[in-house]
């Protein structure tokens, strides 16, 4: 019982009064639908990767998106997780491709632009790139990901844009309805 609490409490978020409940549950629970539960924990384990290409969380090699071969390659919105560009691929309006850092720079937190995908985008930039939207959130982190990018792209001569700032400020992308985060999209300036 111990080490299940303390491996349940390793989980974010979870306290030593969460992972109490949580075992206590999980001993209560009909076995199969625990054998269930861990089974399918494994198995995402086992078979989620990185796309190569964009880095989202994807089964195959190739994520849906970046193997559609009726998305324009050469458009690249950058995201901070998966969550935001899975809430930009639900808006079904948006026709390029994306990069998924992971992460934002975070001075605070000790996050630099070596702990997110930074330099993975930059490698893709050396293929035919006509534009990199920026789409991370609006928090501090997001905006200094977001200057950091553009300082870093703006050499290329490629086109750098950042979303307008229909979504509020210190808002998720993943929180904001579908009808403001087409407005920031369409409403995009050029850095
Ligand atoms: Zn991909």
């Amino acid at each position: 019982m111990e080490q299940l609490i303390a491996e349940l409490g390793k989980l974010p978020g979870i306290g030593v009064k969460s992972a109490q409940r949580l075992a206590f549950h999980l001993i209560a629970m009909d076995p199969e639908d625990v054998h269930h539960l861990a089974e399918t924990m494994v198995s995402a384990r086992d078979t989620i990767r990185y796309c190569k290409q964009c880095y989202t969380l994807t089964d195959q090699e190739l994520c849906g998106v970046c193997s559609d071969p009726e998305r324009d390659q050469k458009t690249i919105m950058v995201v901070e997780t998966t969550r935001d560009m899975l809430a930009y691929e639900k808006t079904g309006k948006y026709t390029g491709v994306y990069h998924v850092l992971h992460g934002a720079i975070s001075p605070m937190s000790g996050i630099g632009p070596d702990d997110i995908r930074l330099k993975e985008l930059i490698e893709r930039l050396r293929g035919d790139v006509d534009e990199v939207i920026i789409a991370t959130n609006s928090s501090l982190e997001g905006e200094t990901t977001a200057m950091y990018i553009s300082k870093l792209i703006k050499p290329t001569g490629i086109k750098v844009t950042r979303i307008a700032s229909g979504v509020p400020v210190g808002g998720d992308l993943e929180y904001t309805d579908e009808v403001t985060l087409l407005r920031a999209l369409n409403g995009r300036v050029e850095l």
